[in-house]
């Protein structure tokens, strides 16, 4: 983006320049400031386009995640930010929605109930599944994710809770349902998707390019 408006800086001294010499002076002297000027705003609309978290909006954010008990389970600090695409459904709905208006350098605490974060715990989520049934070279321990697939060829992702001689015990909750979450978070950098992060709903990036 700052590339962008330097950009546009230079183009617009390029215009003063040209302005003065030969092409200008075809033109009377308040075209020419007119020129400048749309040259301005259109600049400032560039800016004012990604000046707060909105739709299509990518968003490079610090922050760090704590449970009640105050116990910090997750961050991301300035100079490696979490990096997400606004309005696709790519973080937990009860922090999208709450950053959404933020600007560059905005702070602000987000505290997430368990039916806006990763849902409440279903005590009856829970199934019995024969150790056999899973291939010999998986080595079953408790809180190992595992993506199972069911009759119909859905997958669900689902995490050991307990495992006991023939059997394991498995949790289709995820292992922060029924927790509030304790978000902090700071906007560090806003820009415009491009079109085709639009259309894919995430972030290309230096670890996701295709
Ligand atoms: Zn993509």
């Amino acid at each position: 983006m700052k590339r962008l408006i330097y950009a546009g800086k230079s183009f617009i001294l390029y215009l003063c320049l040209l302005s003065s010499h030969q092409f200008a002076n075809t033109l009377r002297p308040s075209v020419r400031v007119w020129a400048i000027f749309v040259f301005w705003v259109s600049e400032e609309l560039i800016l004012t386009q990604v000046n707060k978290v909105e739709n299509g909006v990518v968003v490079a954010m610090a922050y760090s995640l704590h449970l009640d008990d105050g116990e910090m389970i997750d961050s991301a600090p300035a100079d490696a930010p979490l990096t997400y695409l606004h309005g696709h459904q790519n973080i937990i709905p009860g922090l999208e929605r709450e950053l959404t208006g933020l600007t560059i350098g905005d702070e602000k605490d987000v505290a997430v109930a368990p039916a806006d974060g990763y849902g409440e715990y279903d005590e009856d989520a829970k199934q019995l599944i024969a150790t056999n049934l899973f291939p010999d070279d998986i080595e079953l321990e408790e809180g190992m994710a595992l993506q199972l697939q069911d009759d119909d060829g859905n997958v669900h992702q689902a995490f050991v809770d307990n495992v006991q001689k023939d059997q394991v015990l498995i949790d289709f909750n995820h292992p922060l349902a029924g927790r509030t979450l304790h978000f902090n978070v700071k906007i560090v950098e806003l820009r415009a998707a491009t079109a085709e992060e639009i259309a894919h709903s995430h972030v290309h990036d230096d670890e996701h390019v295709h």
